[in-house]
């Protein structure tokens, strides 16, 4: 299935002079990595054709990778190839001048929830969709090009995404994939410096944040950040949300869940679980993701407590049907 999925996205790649690559929004590495990274295999293997990435967001910890800008008018879409990468949603695509191309390519790793596109490549257990690249890139290695840059591009993609491989989707195969990478002669100091190097303000705000962490009875780890913290640490929303992955080692707490205020009343909510599986509740609260990286927003306290509530009643549920967690 996948190889046939593969080489129909080649053919249309093959098809089309000017090819549109799309992500979604709140850039993460990997979907910035896939479109950087595809841009850039596609340009040294078709020179004669345009690719585009035209985005505008930014992102502080991405900045190294280098900014994509732009938008251009209507017209200049008519006729061209849509690729939209790592995105499950077609409203989380962060342009919608997707739709104005006259076809549409999905390539995700996420639950296929929304299905989109007149061409899907959608596997569900791949560990990024960096990782999708470079399996592309691997099976047609006698037509396409890999550059170093591309490889530092699609590889800080999976590194990100797999939790620096070691998520449970993280296969042999991952792997193999990354140490094509790795060949082809990546700075990989320099990449992990731009990825851990913190500001001082941040290790403080942490600090406030251990401080201040609460855990149900069952072992619902979380956080509320309020704006009043985030202005005291002058911290970005990124920054801020980052906060998530301070909660992911304590014993027992399967579920951990950071709630960053946005500033307009509404509350972005980021759950994290091992072993327990929670985007159905995600889901419940006007958001999804994977099985065990989910997100979603809540709309007053009442709403953060009750899903508290209901992370806590499954987690207790979990706890007693399972065993060998942790
Ligand atoms: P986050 O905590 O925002 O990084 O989200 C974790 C995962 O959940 C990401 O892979 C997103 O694709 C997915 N996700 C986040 N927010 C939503 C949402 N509102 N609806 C559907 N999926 C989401």
């Amino acid at each position: 299935m996948s190889y046939e999925n593969k080489l129909a996205i080649l053919n249309k790649i093959k098809e089309y002079t000017r090819i549109f690559l799309f992500r979604h929004i709140r850039m993460d590495g990997d979907c910035t990595g896939a479109t950087k990274g595809l841009q850039e295999l596609l340009k040294a293997s078709f020179p004669e054709k345009e690719i585009y990435l035209l985005d505008n967001q930014t992102s502080d910890y991405l900045a190294f990778l280098g900014k994509d800008s732009g938008e251009a008018d209507d017209s200049f879409y008519e006729g061209g190839l849509a690729i939209v990468l790592d995105t499950a949603t077609p409203d989380r695509i962060s342009s919608q001048k997707y739709t104005l191309c006259r076809e549409v390519i999905k390539i995700d790793h996420h639950i296929n929830v929304s299905p989109y596109g007149d061409l899907l490549w959608v596997e569900e257990e791949a560990s990024s969709c960096c990782e999708m690249i470079v399996s592309f890139y691997d099976t047609f290695k006698d037509t396409l090009t890999l550059n170093e840059k591309a490889a530092l591009y699609l590889y800080t993609g999976m590194v990100t995404d797999s939790g620096r491989f070691r998520f449970r989707s993280v296969s042999g195969e991952t792997l193999r994939l990354a140490g094509i990478l790795l060949n082809c002669g990546i700075d990989t100091d320099t990449l992990y410096a731009h990825l851990y190097l913190n500001d001082f303000d941040v290790l403080k705000f942490r600090a406030e944040v251990y401080r201040k962490m609460k855990i149900t009875e069952n072992g619902v780890a979380y956080i509320h950040v309020t704006a009043k913290m985030q202005e005291k640490y002058n911290l970005s929303r990124e920054d801020a949300s980052a906060v998530v992955s301070a909660l992911d080692s304590i014993k027992g707490s399967l579920i951990w869940i950071a709630f960053i205020d946005n500033g307009d009343g509404t509350t972005r909510v980021r759950l994290r679980s091992r072993f327990v599986t929670i985007n159905s509740l995600a889901e419940r609260y006007h958001g999804g993701g994977h099985a065990m990286a989910s997100g979603a927003t809540v709309y007053s306290r009442k709403e953060m407590n009750a899903l508290i509530s209901e992370a806590d009643k499954l987690l207790g549920e979990f706890k007693q049907t399972n065993e060998g967690w942790l």
